[in-house]
């Protein structure tokens, strides 16, 4: 049945139907690209599921993009991964641009190739703009062969004659919840409430200081203008809203794990203060480090004058083409380790798919604009309405939007942003965007200076992961310094120098080659034992949340994993990963570092971290609710099932497991026997080593009765912070109060030493405080044999325990526990390290 609203999808190949969720890649499974189904395919040919027109075909003919005659876009995408063999083995059967009648055959692949070379078979179905249609399943599961229905796709009519209005069993549910994310509701926790809006038919809507938005639109939602702990009230109309309404009470007042503030990120948003020197500019350190070069001034698209007069349907194809492009390279983009560059820019392709953003551009489209200056002029009026909200944190989003701005753009001109920068160039601009700084990233250039943005912002976050020097807020007086000039940029201080002598120049340069030369002689040795020099071994481990984090750190010279948090297996999906998927995930960290022991802890969910599909009573204090192996209590299945998929990795005795948030003994010991009658049902007679974080002041207390019970014991010195000095760690206010370097941890983390001492047991830190090298001769001193650390910081940490002896650590550490306070122990540690570092000098 199609008509101009109602088409029917068929089967584009004969396989096993599955659902989204069931694709063994969170991008697609998480609905981040929209919504739709899977098929594992039989035949090798991919058909068309309806009659429409190819708009795009993938370079590596892998994926083509189809649009139906009711206007819905769809991604059919075959294997995943299939992308990196660059078009071997698949044959485009059609062109760009034609018209295919359903069951027409669109791509031939080479099915046994794709199979032996990807990751999987199963091919993604994706509707791209499913805020305007409704999808209803004629069968959920089974074999399908080619041709069979599978779903209704109907266009919902707009706004006012919406569905859920007019649907006999609509109810409406209302409530009010206080928004917990961390700067308010900007654009991850925006796109985080449309994702959990999309799961349910209802129609829902935010209400706030007398506006509202609809949850389909990121920017709407935005432009709210909601900041932290604000009160908003949530409206849902349709069958479900109930359901609907709970889901999004929660998605909103609960923080997500990755908009905490990061230690650089948390510096004062305000724009920095004017320096008074001459010749020199202050900004607010984005990024550190130390570089000098020529400087270079990047501008952004400017567009000629509109004539007017275009044909409104001419130009619409030609956006909605441009948007189809941008969406598919932005797609291609994402890896599959939900890193941070991949969470920035799945927010953009959710921001692109905006009904807001597209009805503006539409709307300016009928009054005769051109498809690029009705984009243009949508995009920066809603980078407008965010700058005046006065919430720095959405100023800082409306980059993202200007981002997509000139990605567009580029599609609609026919160009790319290919920019000849000289080498070691200091870049200057007003604002970069994201994609800029990954483009400016690949020409090997010495740092960034922004005289707008923020130290939160989403440039920020890549140029700390690309280890670029970044200084923002500079002001305009950047844009007038001359070009060219060679400069000095001093991230760590704040501080860029316009008119450096020959002599500095000669300077920075020295200091450069020796940090660089350092960092040689630190990363040469770092595949080698860290042993002081009275011979002592330290085994310096990596922390780590995934397989590509832990090929970082073999890389590296880690000496093993000290703590691999399973949370990222569970999070960003709509189901809980089943036993195979979770003994996968296990097995490839272990092989990803082969022969040297990997410390794998239970799942550490509640608190400030929650699953959607696992609905936990509302609490008012989380962080000391139901959280760690709490809930492995209160949901023994979860637990169950990740202690079967753990016994089952390969070679068990490289497998070390390690309990969250222990209290007390008893805890420990349940598990422990959980372990033994789920190995005996399994047959298995190897146990691997179970170790208990000490994360809580009664854990370090009942440290000698845990260590009758535990093979080892690893300090978690962020939660014990937190809980020892009754301090939010993910308060920005009290960030640099929450110091692990307090004299009251360095007692518990004496305590714990001398307890596991007297029962031969060791202790390891796999909190923060394991990679600040000015802590290391303490924890050293107080007993702590192994060190877990950022991976690319196991080089660093290997020389600096090198350099010491235990002896003298010892001392040391006798005289932190005298002391008051954590500033007075960093002072110390000060005088400690400069004394080591003289010794070794002379
Ligand atoms: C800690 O609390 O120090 C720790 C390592 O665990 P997490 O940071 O995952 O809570
Ligand atoms: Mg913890």
């Amino acid at each position: 049945m199609n008509n101009n609203k109602q088409m029917t999808f068929s089967a584009p190949f004969s396989g096993a139907l599955l659902t989204l969720a069931q694709i063994p890649d969170p991008v697609f499974a998480s609905g981040a690209m929209g919504t739709g189904l899977a098929i594992d395919p039989l035949d090798d040919v991919l058909h068309a599921p309806f009659a429409g027109v190819v708009i795009n075909i993938a370079r590596t003919r892998h994926a083509i993009n189809l649009r139906a005659d009711n206007g819905s876009e769809w991604l059919l995408h075959v294997g995943i991964d299939s992308v990196e063999l660059g078009g071997e083995g698949f044959e485009a059967l059609v062109k760009e641009g034609q018209r295919v009648s359903e069951g027409l055959p669109l791509l031939r692949f080479d099915l046994d190739h794709v199979a032996r070379h990807c990751r999987s078979l199963v091919s993604a179905l994706i509707l791209l703009n499913g805020d305007r249609f409704t999808l209803d399943p004629v069968q959920a599961s089974g074999t399908v062969n080619v041709g069979e229905p599978l779903l209704n796709v109907a266009a919902l009519a707009r706004s006012d004659d919406s569905d859920s209005a007019h649907d006999p069993r609509a109810k409406q549910a209302r409530g009010t919840i206080r928004v917990a994310h961390n700067g308010g509701l900007h654009a991850r926790p925006a796109a985080l409430v449309r994702q959990t809006a999309r799961q349910f038919a209802s129609h829902a809507e935010l209400h706030f200081a007398g506006t509202s938005a609809s949850t389909d639109s990121v920017t709407g939602l935005m432009g709210l203008g909601v900041a932290e702990q604000d009160e908003v009230e949530v409206v849902c109309l349709g069958h479900d809203s109930e359901v609907a309404l709970q889901a999004l009470l929660k998605a909103l007042s609960t923080p997500s794990p990755d908009e905490k503030p990061h230690g650089i990120a948390a510096i004062a948003q305000t724009r920095a203060a004017s320096s008074n020197e001459p010749g020199i500019l202050t900004g607010v350190t984005a990024s550190p480090g130390l570089a000098s070069g020529p400087m270079f001034r990047l501008g952004t698209i400017e567009l000629d004058e509109d004539t007017g007069g275009h044909r409104p349907d001419e130009q619409r194809q030609i956006l909605s083409e441009a948007l189809v492009q941008v969406r598919t390279e932005i797609s291609a983009s994402l890896n599959h380790d939900q890193d941070e560059q991949s969470a920035i820019f799945a927010t953009h392709l959710a921001m692109l798919e905006d009904p807001a953003l597209l009805d503006a551009a539409v709307d300016a489209i009928d009054q005769g604009k051109s498809a690029a200056h009705a984009w243009s002029q949508a995009v920066l009026a809603q980078c407008d309405h965010l700058q005046t909200l006065g919430n720095p944190l959405l100023a800082e989003r409306a980059n993202d939007l200007r981002d997509l701005r000139q990605r567009v753009l580029l599609s609609l001109l026919g160009e790319a942003r290919c920019v000849e920068v000289p080498a070691w160039a200091i870049v200057v601009a007003t604002e970069l965007t994201p994609s800029d700084l990954l483009m400016l990233a690949e020409c090997g250039i010495g740092g960034i200076c922004m005289a707008e943005g923020g130290a939160t912002s989403h440039v920020a976050i890549l140029a700390r992961g690309k280890g670029l020097p970044c200084l923002v807020a500079m002001g305009g007086d950047l844009l007038d310094a001359a070009q060219e000039q060679e400069v000095v940029l001093d991230a760590d201080n704040g501080r860029l120098e316009l008119a450096p002598d020959a002599t500095r120049l000669q300077a920075i340069q020295a200091l450069r080659s020796q940090r660089f030369e350092q960092r040689q002689r630190e990363q040469q040795s770092a595949h080698l034992p860290a042993l002081t020099q009275d011979g002592v071994a330290v085994e310096i481990a990596a922390n780590v949340a995934s397989r590509a984090d832990t090929e970082n750190a073999q890389l590296n010279g880690a000496d093993g994993v000290g703590l691999l948090r399973t949370e990222f297996l569970f999070v960003d999906r709509s189901a809980a990963p089943t036993e195979d998927e979770q003994l996968a995930a296990y097995q490839s960290v272990l092989n990803a570092i082969a022969q040297k022991p990997v410390i794998i802890r239970t799942i550490d969910i509640g608190g400030d971290k929650q699953l959607h599909y696992l609905p936990l009573p509302a609490e008012a204090n989380p962080v000391l609710g139901l959280r760690g192996i709490r809930l492995g209590q209160a949901r023994p299945e979860l637990l169950d099932q990740q202690l079967r998929a753990l016994l089952r990795v390969t070679p068990l005795s490289r497998c070390r497991i390690l309990l969250p948030m222990i209290t007390e003994v008893s805890e420990l010991i349940a598990v422990r026997r959980r372990i033994d009658e789920l190995a005996q049902l399994a047959g298995i007679h190897e146990r691997p080593e179970l170790g208990v974080m000490v994360e809580v002041p009664s854990a370090a207390l009942l440290a000698e009765r845990l260590a009758e019970h535990a093979d080892f014991l690893s300090i978690g010195t962020n939660d014990l912070s937190q809980y020892t000095l009754a301090m939010d760690r993910d308060h920005a206010g009290l960030a640099a109060r929450v110091d692990a370097m307090h004299p009251a941890l360095l007692k518990l983390i004496d305590m714990t030493c001398t307890a596991a001492a007297s029962k031969g047991r060791w202790v390891g830190v796999c909190g923060a405080l394991a990679s600040d090298p000015l802590a290391t001769a303490a924890l050293i001193g107080l007993g702590v044999r192994e060190l877990s650390v950022s991976p690319p910081q196991v080089g660093q940490i290997k020389a600096q325990v090198r350099e010491l002896d235990t002896r003298q650590c010892q001392a040391l550490a006798q005289h932190l526990l005298t002391l008051g306070s954590a500033a007075e122990v960093r002072t110390a540690c000060n005088t400690f390290q400069t004394q080591v570092q003289s010794k070794r000098s002379a």
